[in-house]
């Protein structure tokens, strides 16, 4: 037996962290938010298989910090262990720059508030600097992801049917699209082959970052609710189709305007899923909205201690771990509430 040389086991730890571009777009994104940017531009070129550019106007990363900014499980937003149990950042793993360094060729741009110019900097497989030189951005960072997965053929090989791209940049939308429902004062925009494909800009509550993503007519039909509960503390905010209303005004055959948020986190969570379809669905006893996936955003906060957001390298499944039953005790009595069958009486009004 022997052992694998570091490069491999580089390559393949970074492999399984840098799953695509769509997961590229979303770590840096997820930096430029931890950095307190309030505007992001994003640049896809070639699906991202050339070129993806996030850049933001964010605090920059400080010149003591760039040697080991993309250097494996260096971050600036733990210490310990024991700070995950106060986690207010979407990174804290140090590991996102360094992977993407050992799958594609990066470089980032960056000034603080402090710093009298930008700097370029080029980074090579292991995320250590290779060169750097001035450059003439304002503040903010700039990080650009060169040939994705030049060096895994079967991964590239993925996207070679263009139908595989078009899903990819469709994931990137929807992922910005979840990014901006929860961040209203965010102002985002996506251009692919330098054609502006996707655009928000900063609005002041969730409701107009609806509007501003879903359109007034797919808005027109949901109800702002609010549920506050305390032992354990939960707090469900959102926006629900109205009882009654037509289906195929509220709702879709496909999941991608069901909005799930934990903690800030866009989420796939099956169990909450589940439940939002079941009592949504119910409402319509002639079956007729079976398939189908309602529209709404809810965003549910516990106390950072109780959510476990290590699951999957990605970060989009998280467990709630002795939360997960009062979660979904509270979101399913918030749905009853709401979609009540026909000919109860009035529930108790929890809407605002
Ligand atoms: P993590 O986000 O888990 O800390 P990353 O590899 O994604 O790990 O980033 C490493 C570090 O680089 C961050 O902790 C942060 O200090 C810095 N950094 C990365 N991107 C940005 C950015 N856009 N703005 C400011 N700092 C950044
Ligand atoms: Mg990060």
């Amino acid at each position: 037996m022997k052992q694998l040389p570091p490069d491999t086991v580089r390559l393949l730890s970074s492999s399984q962290v840098i799953t695509s571009v769509v997961n590229v777009v979303k770590e840096l994104m997820e930096n430029s938010l931890d950095a307190g940017a309030s505007s992001i531009d994003i640049k896809l070129e070639n699906y991202g298989l050339d070129r993806i550019e996030v850049r933001d106007n964010g605090l920059g990363i400080k010149a003591a910090d760039t040697p080991v900014m993309a250097v494996r499980h260096f971050t600036s937003k733990i210490c310990s262990h024991e700070d995950l149990e106060r986690l207010e950042t979407y990174g804290f793993r140090g590991e996102a720059l360094g992977s993407i360094c050992a799958v594609a060729e990066v470089s980032v741009i960056t000034k603080t508030k402090e710093d009298d110019i930008s700097t370029h900097y080029t980074l090579n497989f292991t995320g250590g600097i290779v060169s750097q030189k001035p450059s003439h951005l304002g503040q903010g960072t700039t990080v650009s992801v060169l040939k994705l997965f030049k060096n895994l053929p079967v991964r590239r090989q993925y996207y070679s049917s263009t139908k595989k791209c078009k899903e990819e940049v469709k994931k990137v939308q929807d992922l910005l699209t979840a990014y901006a429902i929860i961040k209203p004062d965010l102002r985002l925009t996506l251009v692919h082959n330098k054609v502006v494909v996707w655009q928000k800009a900063k609005v002041a509550d969730h409701r107009s970052a609806l509007i501003a993503t879903l359109g007034p007519s797919a808005v027109a039909n949901l109800l702002p609710c609010h549920h506050h509960q305390e032992q354990p503390e939960i707090v469900l905010e959102g926006f629900f189709p109205k009882p009654g209303a037509d289906h195929s005004s509220t709702s879709s055959s496909n999941p991608d305007k069901t909005f799930i948020f934990i903690n800030n986190r866009p989420v796939h969570h099956k169990e909450i899923m589940k439940l939002l379809r079941q009592h949504y669905t119910a409402q319509y006893p002639d079956d007729s909205a079976r398939n189908r996936y309602p529209t709404l955003m809810l965003k549910v906060t516990v106390p950072p201690s109780s959510v476990d957001v290590n699951l999957t390298p990605d970060k989009t499944q998280v467990l709630l771990q002795d939360k997960v039953e009062a979660v979904l005790t509270a979101v399913e009595a918030f749905l009853v509430s709401l979609y009540r069958p026909r000919g109860d009486p009035p529930a108790e009004k929890q809407l605002i």
